[in-house]
């Protein structure tokens, strides 16, 4: 197959122009960072369980009509997507407090919050995507008042359904990231679901025992991050029992 063209290198995925316009190649990468990349390793197996967590919750999202990005998977650890404007937003939904809200708010890690708390991070690594109010977003263009109201319709969308299903399998969901891109359909604009849902943007615990499945495992060194992500695409049924991200052949 001819070489594909480079459209941009992040820190977990790669991004290639895809084989028709208007759609690009995701390529997810082993590569784990934290703490705006202070903490880098990489983690054999985890871009090919990413691959296939994101793409199980996107098509998720598909059935239950939540607009995104996703259009079909191509291999162990690549996905053709839609091609879109990312908003210069990180999404955040909040169900429990944890990590930066209880730091900054003095809230013990796990307390429930009253109801979804959904907060808005500039994408800007240089800056360390900071916390960003609504009136910043709108006094510097980065969304309208109506996109940022399709946005909160879509971020809560997603926490109900992720919620749900986490809940199936006995995973707390805590909190997780989106991102949004927008889409142009002849004069219309439309924003979608963009990026990757997986256990890097969530934060997931287990309901009985409150072990974390989740990028957390990486930031404060609790154990193995393959064996948590293995641990979710089990229960979800995304990976068969015994498979391990090592073996592919195993997967189906
Ligand atoms: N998150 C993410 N990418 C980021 C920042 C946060 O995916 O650049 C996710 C993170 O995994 C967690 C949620 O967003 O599920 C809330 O993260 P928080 O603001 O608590 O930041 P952290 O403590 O992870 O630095």
């Amino acid at each position: 197959m001819a070489r594909r063209k480079k459209i941009y290198e992040g820190k977990a995925k790669t991004l290639f122009e895809g084989p028709e316009p208007g759609t690009i190649v995701q390529y997810f990468k082993d590569d784990a960072t934290a703490f705006n990349a202070e903490k880098q390793d990489v983690i054999e197996g985890k871009g090919v369980l990413n691959n296939m967590l994101s793409e199980y919750f996107m098509q998720g999202l598909t059935q239950i009509g939540v607009p995104n990005h996703f259009i079909r998977r191509i291999n162990m650890r690549e996905q053709l997507v839609r091609a879109c404007e990312i908003v210069p937003l990180e999404v955040i939904v909040r169900n429990f407090a944890a990590g930066s809200m209880a730091q900054r708010l003095g809230i013990e890690e796990g307390t429930q919050l009253p109801r979804p708390v959904v907060e808005y991070c500039l994408k800007d690594d240089k800056l360390g995507d900071p916390l960003v109010s609504e009136e910043h977003i709108a006094a510097f263009g980065w969304a309208s008042q109506q996109d940022m109201d399709d946005i909160l319709s879509l971020a809560l969308r997603v926490n109900d359904f992720l919620s749900g299903v986490m809940f199936g399998v006995g995973i707390k969901l805590v909190d997780f990231k989106i991102e949004v891109g927008r889409v142009y359909e002849g004069d219309f604009m439309r924003l979608i679901v963009a990026d990757e849902i997986s256990p890097d943007s969530c934060r997931l615990w287990d309901m009985e025992t409150g072990e974390k499945l989740d990028k957390d495992v990486f930031r404060r060194d609790l154990g193995s991050l393959t064996d948590a992500y293995s641990e979710v695409a089990r229960r979800l049924g995304v990976m068969p029992k015994g498979a391990t991200p090592m073996k592919p052949t195993l997967i189906n």
